[in-house]
C-alpha cells in the first residue's frame, strides 16, 4: 500500500510537542514521526498538507455506553458500528464498550455479542472511519444500591467470583475493566480474581469509607469510575472513597468533564491532586450522544435528554452526551495546558488498559489513529488505523 506523508503545523505525541511536524503512515500504522527535515521520508508517498492544524493521537474513551441512537448493550453489529462511527467523527478513535447493570442473562448475551463483534473486527478491520472497540468495561452489577445512580436496583448483585468467571467466559479475552463497590461483602476476593485475569479494577458506584477503599487499592484496584459521581461524598473527617482515590498514586481517576457532572472547583482539585498523568477524561456517553434532545435508552431503561443533559424519570443524571473533543476543550478553557489535557484523553487511558504503545500515542509502531485540530481545538479531520481521513477547513 502506498505510504502517506502528513505535514502539519505541529503535533503532540502527546508527551512531546513537535513543530513543523511530519507523520508517515504505512497501511494502518505510523512508521515515522518527527520534525520536517529531521526524519527520512519514503519516496512515492501520497502527501497530505494539514496546514494550520495540530495533529494529536486519537482519543481513547474507556467509559462509554452508546452514541448515535444506539447502546452497546444492543450488541448487534449495526448498533456497535453506529456507536463507533458516531464518536469517531468527534476524534474518539478507540473505545471500551461499557455495560450497565442488567439481568444476568441480558448481560451475558450483550457481552457475548460485543465480544463477537470485537473478535470479528480483528479478523476484518474496518477500512473506513470508525473507532476500534478495544474491549468491554463492566459497570456493575457489583455496585452499591446506595450509590447506584440510574443503574436498576433489581439487577444489582453481590460480588461473585463465579458470576465474574461466567462474564469473562462470554467475553472471550475482551474484558478490560470491572467497576465495583469495594465495601460489598466478597469484594476483595473478587478484586483479586479480576486482577489475576488481567482486568483493571475500578472503584465506582460506591459508598466505601476511606479504609474500605484503601483495602481495595491494596488488593489491586487501580482505577476509579467517574470520580465524585455516584460516590460517598467527601467530608474532612470521613473522606471516604474520594479521599482514598485523590491521595493514592496507584489509582487513575475518570472524570466526566462536561461542566454538569462535576463542578469546576472539584475538577481543579482532582487535576491538582492526581496530576495530569493520572486523570482520564471519559464521556460516560449514552445513546443520545450526537443526537437531538428527546427520549433515549440507557441499557434497558428510558432517559430524557434536554439541553444535551441526560436524566432518568427521577431526575438523576444518566450518563452524558459528552464527546471527548468537547471534554478536551473544556479542560483547556479551564486553563489546563493543551499537552496535559491531551494526555488525559490519549496516553493515560491507553496505558491504563495496557495498550500504551499501540493507542493514544504518535510513535512508530502505533496505530495510525490521528485527530486534526484547528486553532479553536475543533476536530477538522480524523484518521482511524490509516483510514477515513477527510480534512475540513
Ligand atoms: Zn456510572
Amino acid at each position: 500500500m502506498q505510504p502517506m506523508i502528513i505535514h502539519a503545523d505541529r503535533a503532540f505525541t502527546p508527551f512531546e510537542e513537535i513543530p513543523d511536524a511530519v507523520i508517515v503512515v504505512q497501511g494502518s500504522g505510523i512508521s515515522a514521526v518527527g520534525q520536517r527535515g529531521k526524519i527520512d521520508l519514503p519516496r512515492d508517498a501520497r502527501e497530505i498538507e494539514a496546514r494550520g492544524k495540530t495533529v494529536v493521537p486519537g482519543f481513547v474513551d474507556v467509559h462509554i455506553h452508546g452514541a448515535g441512537g444506539h447502546d452497546v448493550m444492543e450488541g448487534t453489529p449495526g448498533a456497535l458500528e453506529t456507536v463507533a462511527a458516531t464518536v469517531a467523527a468527534h476524534g474518539t478513535t478507540s473505545l471500551v464498550a461499557t455495560t450497565v447493570t442488567a439481568s444476568e442473562s441480558e448481560t451475558r448475551a450483550s457481552v457475548a455479542a460485543i465480544a463477537n463483534f470485537i473478535l470479528d473486527a480483528k479478523q476484518n478491520p474496518a477500512r473506513k472511519l470508525s473507532a476500534e472497540i478495544l474491549g468491554i468495561h463492566f459497570e456493575g452489577p457489583f455496585i452499591s444500591p446506595a450509590r447506584r445512580g440510574v443503574h436498576p436496583e433489581k439487577w444489582i448483585a453481590l460480588p461473585s467470583v463465579a458470576l465474574l468467571a461466567q462474564l469473562l467466559q462470554e467475553a472471550r479475552g475482551t474484558a478490560r475493566i470491572l467497576t465495583l463497590a469495594p465495601e460489598l461483602p466478597g469484594a476483595l476476593e473478587l478484586i483479586r480474581a479480576a486482577r489475576e485475569s488481567g482486568i483493571v479494577v475500578s472503584l465506582g458506584h460506591t459508598d466505601a469509607t476511606y479504609e474500605q477503599a484503601q483495602a481495595a487499592i491494596g488488593a489491586g484496584a487501580s482505577h476509579a469510575a467517574h470520580v465524585f459521581n455516584a460516590m460517598r461524598p467527601f467530608s474532612h473527617r470521613e473522606t471516604g472513597v474520594i479521599g482514598a482515590v485523590l491521595t493514592s498514586s496507584k489509582v487513575s481517576a475518570e472524570l466526566i468533564a462536561d461542566g454538569v457532572h462535576v463542578d469546576e472547583a472539584a475538577m481543579r482539585m482532582l487535576i491538582e491532586l492526581k496530576t495530569p498523568e493520572r486523570v482520564i477524561l471519559v464521556s460516560d456517553g449514552m445513546s443520545a450522544t450526537g443526537m437531538p434532545d428527546g427520549k433515549y435508552q440507557l441499557g434497558k431503561f428510558e432517559v430524557n435528554v434536554s439541553g444535551g443533559v441526560a436524566r432518568n424519570a427521577e431526575g438523576k443524571l444518566a450518563g452524558s452526551t459528552l464527546t471527548l473533543d468537547r471534554a478536551l476543550r473544556n479542560m483547556v478553557a479551564m486553563g489546563v495546558p493543551l499537552a496535559s489535557a491531551l494526555r488525559m484523553v490519549t496516553a493515560n487511558p491507553a496505558r491504563q488498559i495496557g495498550l500504551g504503545s499501540r493507542k493514544g500515542v504518535l510513535v512508530p509502531g502505533a496505530d495510525a489513529d490521528l485527530v486534526f485540530l484547528d486553532d479553536k481545538l475543533e476536530v477538522s479531520g480524523v484518521m482511524t488505523r490509516g483510514a477515513g481521513l477527510a480534512l475540513a477547513g
